[in-house]
């Protein structure tokens, strides 16, 4: 039926560099699991608005239910791993991603398209390998934003946005990189807008 409702207008895709988020006077876990590979993970699929605000927490009465992802847990558990402690398999981190995002673009993704989806974007992405092939790997180096950048647009055809945290001598290194796609999961766009937050113009992008 031809009347569902404009509930956002696009998806931020943010993936996190586990090096980084570990990297700081907080700390992390590893997932009951165990350490995850040395690549991006999945922070979340988040739908927003254009002018920068966002929905959340849409529908309290679909919270996350494991059993619609069964078949893609052991994805899950490769590509969105928890790096927050205490150590747990990753259930609290999907099931708050969804229950806080994924409910508010569930008119076009169920429960089980929105996991898909996102897995399904980084594995089309594979940031890593195109950082590498510019030069730019998590050898504890520093790198220049400018670069990186050049280096995600070139490879993906559109601009990242890239979030930076502090290392515990308050360096600023690459933490998590936002990619824009439509409201369908599944077409990078240029972003309508960008997050705030400010990375030095040199960053680490430190081990894993
Ligand atoms: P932080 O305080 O780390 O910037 O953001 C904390 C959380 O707020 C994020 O993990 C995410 O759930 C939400 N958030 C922050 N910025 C955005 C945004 O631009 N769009 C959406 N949809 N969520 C955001
Ligand atoms: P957001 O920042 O999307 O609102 O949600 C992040 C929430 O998920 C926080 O409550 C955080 O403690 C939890 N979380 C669990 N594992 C991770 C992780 O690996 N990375 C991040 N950024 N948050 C995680």
């Amino acid at each position: 039926i031809l009347c569902a409702s404009q509930d956002f207008d696009f998806f931020y895709f943010v993936l996190q560099w586990p090096g980084s988020y570990c990297d700081t006077s907080k700390s992390c876990c590893f997932p009951s699991t165990g350490k995850p590979e040395a690549d991006f993970g999945i922070h979340g699929l988040w739908p927003n608005y254009n002018d920068g605000t966002y929905p959340s927490n849409c529908d309290s009465s679909a919270p996350y239910d494991q059993s619609k992802v069964s078949d893609l847990i052991s994805k899950m558990q490769q590509e969105w791993p928890t790096l927050a402690c205490p150590s747990g398999t990753g259930s609290t981190f999907w099931s708050h991603e969804w229950d806080k995002h994924g409910t508010c673009s569930e008119s076009i993704l169920d429960q089980h398209s929105y996991f898909a989806t996102a897995l399904k974007l980084k594995d089309q992405l594979n940031i890593l390998q195109l950082l590498s092939k510019a030069g730019i790997s998590p050898d504890g180096n520093n790198y220049s934003l400018s670069s990186i950048k050049s280096a995600i647009q070139e490879g993906i055809g559109h601009a990242p946005w890239i979030e930076c945290n502090k290392d515990t001598s308050g360096n600023s290194q690459l933490y998590q990189i936002y990619i824009c796609v439509d409201t369908s999961g599944s077409n990078l766009i240029e972003c309508p807008t960008f997050p705030h937050g400010k990375c030095d113009s040199n960053i680490g992008f430190p081990t894993f």
